[in-house]
């Protein structure tokens, strides 16, 4: 016996054929003298039968076999009866009667059940990640991840791009991360870095001549791990030479034009939506907008600068500003206990309170709509919020970045509570012209906004001369989000020794430390570089959200938990002590 088909495609198609069949027993009913086994592969489910009268040996065959046990089967494709039909199922039309049936592989009682609903925990599914990624919906997220690299093979060879490895074992350099570091055993005490991404690398290439380069590129980056975040996650990494920013774009559109169709058929209309920084901030309160509804924030500063309402007079004086959201019919939707349990979200933005009225036909509700009686005053509120009778007005009133950070996740929570975003769009944006710098709150100093190498605006490289002041330089770098969240991003970069040592001391390099760490990098920079740039859209994102599936762990087959570790192979292990001693190392408190 040999394969004919997948289990999951016999369909009418196949009616009163033979077909022999390899897979999983997903589920046996017993009626007697009857048997049905769901049999599972790849490609999804088909019903068996096997009759005791007709073929007593494969029937005997099935009495043993058990759920997970591997057979093989050969049978005829019959018509199920209409009352049979199961609709939800590709091969619900039919049933395959089989004739002859072995067992191939044997399974003990697996650790939880096979099912797309599963209430394993997380850890249990990753010890055993065989059994988890034989659950149809995982095996659906695998395989488009599958779809999106092929289209971006296939896309990327046919424009030209040239797919070139760079090294997992380099130099540490500072994108911004911690590096994994990889001891050497022939110079103890020296490491690898594991590559953030191949950045230099593939500017380099650039250097060499290549002009189109891309990688299906590792990247490793030892951070706590949170949300979508991986120890090690994968990049479509390009870079190109000669190109501008918006020629770049245009390829990348071109891109994921071709993998939505190829990984989950949706066209989408080119080009994408294109909005600055600055605006995105202004109107959505993040980087990375999710434009599929509305709800936007307004500025009412200059509305409510002189109110009695002290909270908003004083933030201004302090200059601040007061911002507000609109929520449609909200008034009726939120309770006053559930605005106050959003109050008390909003505090970790460094909030220190949220302001609300509700709209009625001749004015205001709520404790401080004593404050806004004013007609005028009311009625330019309604006007630049855009808010009728029956919505709810949400304030913030601060600095500008806390008022971004809470009305922007209050934006986001708040559609997702009420249904405003459309399901099945798929929403895809660039976010350009971003400042070249940010400042890192946590780390109280400027850093590269997007990386050091990146080209500030034509006519902003003056800020990086000495005396101006770097922190008004805007970046030829943009973003590419998709419903709301950042899906990759790149930039034109700096191919110039001369501006490249500028950008380092700007980020508080002296010369001796910018050569420490990147003389090779400023060294390459003296042999004819060309104009170039490029971008990187993150893989495991793009299709965990394609998938549409909560975590990028459930798109990636062998992820780390959420605490960096892999509960099927344990790493990382404790090594032995010849191991350690070969590489000169001692561990001071090594953990059991
Ligand atoms: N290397 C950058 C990153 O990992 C992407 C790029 O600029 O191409 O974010």
């Amino acid at each position: 016996m040999k394969r004919t088909t997948y289990a999951g495609d016999v369909n009418e198609r196949y009616l009163d054929q033979m077909v022999t069949l390899d897979g999983w027993i997903a589920k046996k009913r017993d009626l007697g003298s009857l048997m049905f086994v769901d049999l599972r592969d790849r490609a999804g489910i088909v019903q068996l039968v096997f009759n005791e009268k007709e073929n007593p040996e494969a029937f005997q065959v099935a009495s043993q076999a058990k759920n997970e046990f591997v057979i093989e089967v050969q049978g005829q494709v019959v018509a199920r009866s209409e009352k049979e039909i199961n609709p939800d199922l590709y091969t619900g039309k039919v049933e395959v009667h089989v004739q002859a049936a072995k067992i191939l592989s044997t399974s003990k009682p697996v650790p939880f059940e096979i099912k797309d609903d599963t209430n394993a925990t997380d850890d249990l599914r990753l010890k055993y990640r065989y059994l988890d990624l034989r659950r149809s919906v995982m095996q659906q997220g695998i395989l488009i991840r599958n779809r999106i690299l092929q289209a971006t093979h296939r896309y990327l060879d046919q424009h030209g791009f040239i797919d070139i490895e760079t090294p997992d074992l380099t130099a540490s350099t500072p994108e911004g991360a911690r590096d994994y570091l990889v001891p050497s055993r022939v110079y103890p005490g020296s490491f690898y870095a594991l590559p953030q991404s191949p950045q230099q690398f593939k500017q380099m290439l650039m250097g060499a001549g290549f002009d189109r380069y891309y990688q299906i590129a590792r990247c490793f980056r030892d951070e706590d791990l949170r949300g979508d975040r991986q120890p090690e996650f994968t990049q479509i990494d390009l870079e190109t030479s000669f190109m501008s920013a918006k020629d770049i774009q245009d390829i990348t559109e071109g891109l994921i034009k071709e993998v939505m169709k190829d990984a989950v058929d949706y066209d989408v209309q080119l080009p994408f939506e294109r909005i600055t920084w600055q605006e995105s901030m202004d109107r959505f309160g993040t980087d990375q907008p999710d434009t599929r509804f509305g709800m936007e924030l307004k500025d009412v500063s200059a509305i409510v600068a002189d109110s009695d309402f002290k909270v908003f007079s004083a933030a201004i004086e302090n200059g601040g500003q007061v911002k507000a959201i609109a929520v449609p019919n909200g008034a009726a939707a939120y309770s006053r206990k559930e605005i106050d349990q959003y109050t008390d979200y909003v505090k970790r933005f460094g909030a220190k309170g949220l302001a609300w009225l509700k709209v009625t036909d001749d004015g205001f509700s709520g404790p401080i709509a004593k404050f806004f009686k004013d007609a005028d005053q009311a009625a330019a509120l309604k006007e630049q919020t855009g808010a009728k009778s029956g919505d709810l007005l949400l304030f913030a009133a601060d600095r500008a970045k806390v008022v971004a950070d809470t009305l922007g996740y209050l934006r986001v929570a708040i559609a997702k509570e009420q249904d405003m975003i459309p399901a099945d769009k798929y929403n895809f944006l660039w976010v350009v012209d971003w400042p070249l710098f940010e400042y890192d709150e946590g780390a109280q100093r400027w850093t590269a906004a997007h990386h050091p190498f990146t080209m500030p605006n034509e006519g902003d490289e003056h800020y990086l001369d000495e005396g101006e002041d770097p922190h008004q330089a805007h970046a030829q770098s943009y973003d590419i989000i998709l419903n709301g969240l950042e899906l990759g991003g790149g930039s034109i970069r700096i191919h110039t020794r001369e501006l490249q040592e500028k950008m380092f001391r700007a980020l508080g390099f002296t010369p001796e430390s910018a050569e420490a760490q990147f003389g090779y990098f400023l060294r390459a920079l003296d042999y004819g570089f060309p104009p170039h740039g490029g971008l990187a859209i993150g893989l495991d994102r793009f299709a965990r959200l394609l998938a549409k599936r909560g975590n990028i762990r459930d798109v990636i087959a062998f992820p780390k938990n959420s605490k960096a570790v892999d509960p099927l192979t344990n790493a990382p292990t404790p090594v032995s002590p010849k191991q350690l001693d070969e590489l000169g190392i001692e561990v001071e408190k090594p953990t059991d």
